[in-house]
Formats: structure tokens, C-alpha cells, sequence
């Protein structure tokens, strides 16, 4: 947990800790890193050194400790700026990350019947959510950020739209998961 202290503030810090715990249990009732969904203690720790080793790919670590505690002043309720740290992090159960997971699902996105469900064509890519995202003004000059991660494509955004817009961003991000999953 040293590690953890050096890079983030105090006060986010339970936050941070509180991760793996709460996050399946409240949400989507179950654990996705074990195959029968059940949360196991090992599972946790495993994940959690997995994220640790590998880190999302900044290069500069003040870099990343000014991403994060942008995401985590942002002006949205505590849910959301959770949902936008598991985006960062690719730690959501879509489905090819079950898959990778060794979990046996049908990796096919059920929206358009065409393309493996991986976390970015889920939120961005699938031409089911892409009409959403096409009626935002500035979706023009973020359309040509391609099929990188969902990291990736928010770093990229947060450089082009105002604050204002990213939080919009994070509250459609989780809307869309959050109806992906209602089904
Ligand atoms: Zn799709």
C-alpha cells in the first residue's frame, strides 16, 4: 500500500483500497475474474497485482497522478467517477475481458450482432452507441480516435473538450454501460 500513498492524495486513498470489494458485489452481483463469479480473496489480490504491474501506460508518473486526480475531482456523484476509474482500467465485465479471463461466453456484441464485445466497442465503437455519441457537437474533431482503449481515447478527449463535456462524457459512458447491461 506504500506505493499507493506515495501517488494519490490522502482522502482518496480508502477509495482506492475499497476497490475490489465493493465494486461487483454492489453493481452486477457478481465477480468477473473468477469462473463461477463468486469473489474470492485470491481472485482480489490477483487482480490487484495484475493492475499494479501493469499500470495504465503513462510513461511519466506525475502524468498519471495529475489523470487521476482529475477523474477524481470531477463534478459527478462518487458512482460515476468510480465507473470512469474501471474504464480507465479496462476492469469492466465485457465480454471479451471475461474471455481473456477464462471465462466460456459468447464474445459477440449483442447490440449489432457483428463485432467481439471488447470494453471500447461497448461504450465507443458499436454502431449502436456510435449514433449517441454522433449528436455531441464535438464529436467531429473525436471521431478519428480509432479503436485504441477506452484510456486511450479519454486521454485523448480530455486534451480536445472542456471539463464541462468530459463529465457529460463519463455520465453518457456509464448510461450506456449501465442500459448495455439492463437487458
Ligand atoms: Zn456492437
Amino acid at each position: 500500500m506504500a506505493e499507493i500513498d506515495k501517488h494519490f492524495h490522502k482522502d482518496d486513498i480508502p477509495w482506492i483500497q475499497g476497490i475490489p470489494i465493493d465494486l461487483y458485489m454492489e453493481d452486477t452481483l457478481f465477480w468477473p475474474f473468477t469462473p463461477n463469479g463468486q469473489y474470492i480473496v485470491k481472485s482480489g489480490y490477483r487482480v490487484g497485482r495484475e493492475m499494479n504491474l501493469n499500470p495504465t501506460r503513462c510513461s511519466n508518473m506525475t502524468d498519471i497522478q495529475k489523470w487521476w486526480k482529475m477523474i477524481w475531482s470531477l463534478h459527478l456523484p462518487p458512482r460515476m467517477k468510480l465507473f470512469g476509474w474501471r474504464v480507465c482500467h479496462n476492469w469492466l465485465p465485457a465480454k471479451m475481458n471475461l474471455k481473456h479471463r477464462g471465462m466460456e461466453v459468447n464474445t459477440r456484441c449483442e447490440l449489432c450482432t457483428r463485432y467481439d464485445e471488447t470494453l471500447t466497442h461497448a461504450l465507443w465503437s458499436c454502431d449502436k452507441v456510435k449514433c449517441i455519441w454522433k449528436l455531441l457537437p464535438w464529436y467531429k474533431q473525436a471521431s478519428k480516435l480509432g479503436e485504441g482503449s477506452m484510456f486511450d481515447i479519454l486521454k485523448s478527449l480530455e486534451q480536445i473538450i472542456n471539463k464541462q463535456d468530459f463529465e457529460d462524457t463519463i455520465k453518457i459512458l456509464w448510461a450506456i454501460w449501465e442500459n448495455r447491461n439492463r437487458k
